[in-house]
């Protein structure tokens, strides 16, 4: 049984103050919590403080990206290195988001998977399809271009720490959630690709968290799928109560 992971984006919001008030709250409201993997990524300039507040505590944390070299002239990027060295225990790479707005490509997440595996730094690798790209039936093409592309040159063991997650691009903020059944479906089809690349006993291994418009009342089902492992939650992260009933969710599921 894979152990479920729930990662809450918090994206660009909260301040420094905000981003303090809201995981005193987190931490005693999910102490209890003891299967489930539980992430929280905020904004870069309040990952140092969210590490100090998370030691002795149950609640992993995560950068929203990372850049590829480590050092040097590249103003205004942030590394693996530096991730790891404040306490980042995972960060996300490839968001649809910085797909679109920030010239993400296959490659680019590819050479970023790279640094973050060096650095030690579990990664969380997002793939999905657009809505154009569902309607006109390239949903499976779409999704195993991604995955190979983002994959390359990656060996056995280094696939045993990566976590990817399905984000379908018009389920992201929409309110529209992929239905478990076509959630289910794409995770399946990501989970053979990963058997033909990687061999059956690495691929039953890897943690694929479904990820668009989770909520506390759809979490459950979604979660309740044989190839669903966890949820990359963005809007409802942010507030207390929906993000720790999307984590019971997943304490509540079987196994
Ligand atoms: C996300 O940004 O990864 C996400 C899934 O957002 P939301 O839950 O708000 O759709």
């Amino acid at each position: 049984m894979r152990k479920l992971n729930i990662s809450g984006n918090w994206k660009l919001n909260k301040t420094l103050a905000e981003t303090k008030a809201l995981l005193a709250v987190l931490k005693s409201e999910l102490a209890g919590v003891k299967k489930t993997e539980i992430v929280v990524c905020p904004t870069y300039v309040s990952l140092a403080t969210s590490a100090e507040m998370l030691i002795d505590s149950n609640i992993k944390l995560g950068a929203q990206n990372l850049f590829w070299e480590e050092s040097g002239a590249f103003t205004g990027e942030v590394s693996g290195l530096q991730l790891k060295a404040i306490g980042c225990n995972y960060v996300i790479i490839g968001h649809s988001e910085r797909r679109q707005y920030f010239g993400e490509t296959d490659e680019t997440v590819n050479k970023r998977l790279k640094s973050a595996l060096q650095n030690e730094l579990l990664p969380i690798v997002c793939v999905g399809e657009t809505l154009e790209e569902r309607e006109i039936g390239k949903t499976f093409d779409i999704i195993s271009e991604q995955v190979q592309g983002a994959l390359s040159g990656i060996s056995k063991d280094e696939m045993q720490k990566i976590t990817l997650a399905y984000e379908p691009v018009w389920a992201i903020g929409t309110g529209k959630t992929a239905t478990p059944e076509q959630a289910q479906e794409v995770h399946a089809f990501i989970r053979e690709k990963l058997t033909k690349l990687f061999g059956n006993s690495v691929a039953e291994n890897v943690t694929i968290q479904y990820g668009g418009s989770v909520k506390p009342s759809n979490a459950y089902e979604l979660l309740s799928q044989n190839d669903i492992d966890g949820a990359l939650v963005g809007g409802a992260s942010l507030d207390v109560e929906s993000f720790a009933a999307i984590v019971q969710a997943a304490e509540n599921i079987e196994g």
